[in-house]
């Protein structure tokens, strides 16, 4: 019985497909009790070299603070890579519909967008989209791995300052700070405390540094050294979809796609 089922787990992964046909895709909207209960995260072996695509379409200035952003998550893992460096710096995507984010283009990247999306607040400042499939579904070791996510910032009703002492701008690099955090799976934290991934941000005072909760946080996600998963790839594995928007109030929230 044992080997029978250890057969077709060999043969569910050599006939897995990870085809991203959209005719084959089985996409769902984020399911809140699913993402309030499980980690979420990158696999293994995507964690450990996580390629960041950077948008040329920002200045030299800004693309430098945002890897030095991403470089502050990464040190608060000391034992993991997480992202690759160099950044990769790739043309800027603009798509018309979010989703195509993900259908069309492998990149995780971190876009400006000049048209904002139609189903998504006009008052997010920056969203993360990340999509996530369901691991071990029904035994302890129940997780939501992520397998895409992207940051794209709204340049068509913001804008933004790489100045930190700017108090007529939104600091980007604090923007996109938070938004890594979501983009590593993060959560908000809770209440007051002192931490980058509060649910409410002073968006005009410059926040560029992770606090220990942060750090401790990102350390609980990926502690873990191996992640089991007894998943077989199938054909048609269930998709999801979250989009989690920061708006001018400095209230971040999960999108309610219209
Ligand atoms: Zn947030």
């Amino acid at each position: 019985m044992r080997m029978t089922i250890v057969v077709f787990y060999i043969i569910a992964l050599l006939f897995g497909c990870k085809n991203q046909d959209t005719a084959k895709l089985n996409l769902g909207n984020i399911d809140p009790h699913d993402l309030a209960n499980l980690n979420l995260r990158w696999g293994d072996s995507r964690i450990r070299n996580l390629s960041l695509a950077i948008s040329e379409d920002f200045t030299y200035e800004e693309q430098e603070l945002i890897k030095d952003m991403a470089l502050k998550w990464d040190a608060a893992l000391p034992t993991y890579k997480v992202f690759k460096f160099p950044t990769d710096e790739v043309e800027n995507k603009l798509y018309e519909k979010l989703e195509d984010y993900f259908l069309k283009d492998k990149e995780f990247g971190v876009y400006k967008a000049y048209d904002w999306f139609t189903n998504v607040s006009h008052r997010a400042l920056a969203i993360t989209q990340f999509f996530y499939v369901k691991k071990n579904d029904g035994t302890p070791f129940e997780y939501l791995e992520i397998i895409h996510a992207d940051i794209i910032v709204n340049f068509e009703y913001f804008s933004f300052s790489a100045d930190p002492d700017t108090r007529f701008h939104y600091d980007l690099p604090s923007v996109i700070l938070h938004e890594l955090g979501h983009l590593l799976g993060l959560k908000h934290t809770g209440g007051s405390a002192d931490s980058v991934m509060a649910p409410s941000m002073s968006i005009f005072a410059a926040q560029r540094e992770l606090y220990p909760l942060d750090q401790a946080m990102i350390a609980i996600n990926y502690g873990q050294e191996y992640l089991p998963d007894f998943t077989p790839q199938g054909k048609n594995e269930k998709i999801y979809r979250g989009v989690i928007e920061l708006t001018d109030g400095g209230h971040c929230r999960i999108s309610r796609l219209r």
